[in-house]
């Protein structure tokens, strides 16, 4: 068990995938720049979502980039922002890349979607995963960021992500700390969405669970380098 895990930490798994998903196959935006992406994105009714949602959440970060973090969708506090990762859960996020000693620098972070899906229950607005139409159509924007980008590494957090860059047939439980090469796009590191440990009930459950996020996360730097 200890040789396993001291082997897990050295380097991640690395195989070929037969498929890409819709963000490396499917047509794109093309614009010269990030910032000309997000003012072109903010339009943007491809899909029904951007009827509830307060606004688009564009992706953030370096222009030189070197791995794109890849969420689901932004959540209620991101919404209200207008940036990616800015709640509860990305504080997980920031937290674990830290443990795991990733330089947040090199980091760019995004989603596979960029309007917030959800249901109104009274004054609450519950989640709502996306569905693999919405997936596909905000592909268009998903693939121009990392055309604009082209990083060394991209990290799917979570089943949503996964299915963007890698299509289907990726169990995120069976594949999380390995790392895909698709025919065409970077080399895609699978794990999980950090706010699976927001769920996570119980102190040693917890506990394990954010030891098994951070070790994913240390894959970056042996696939990407720290600068
Ligand atoms: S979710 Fe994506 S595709 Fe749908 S309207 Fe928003 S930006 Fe456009």
């Amino acid at each position: 068990m200890e040789a396993d895990s001291r082997i897990r930490s050295t380097a991640a798994r690395q195989s070929r995938h037969p498929a890409a998903g819709p963000a490396l196959t499917a047509d794109h935006a093309n614009a010269p720049s990030l910032a000309a992406l997000g003012e072109e994105a903010s339009g943007c009714k491809r899909c029904d979502l951007y009827r509830d949602a307060t606004r688009l959440v564009f992706g953030e970060g370096p222009r030189d980039a070197r791995v794109v973090l890849v969420g689901e969708q932004p959540g209620d506090r991101e919404d209200i922002a207008g940036r990616p990762f800015v709640g509860p859960a990305g504080r997980v996020l920031d937290e674990c890349l830290a443990e795991a000693g990733v330089d947040r620098n090199i980091c760019y972070v995004t989603n596979a979607v960029k309007h917030f899906k959800f249901t109104q229950r009274g004054k609450r607005r519950l989640h709502s995963r996306p569905n693999a139409g919405e997936v596909r159509a905000c592909a268009w924007w998903l693939g121009a960021e990392l055309d604009v980008l082209r990083p060394t590494l991209v990290v799917a957090l979570g089943a949503t992500a996964a299915y963007a860059l890698l299509g289907n047939g990726i169990k995120v439980t069976a594949a999380r700390g390995q790392v895909f090469v698709p025919p065409s796009g970077p080399p895609v590191l699978v794990t999980i969405h950090p706010s699976y440990l927001l769920r996570v009930r119980g102190h040693a459950d917890v506990a394990a669970a954010r030891d098994a996020f951070v070790e994913d996360l240390r894959h970056i730097a042996e696939h990407a380098g720290n600068p």
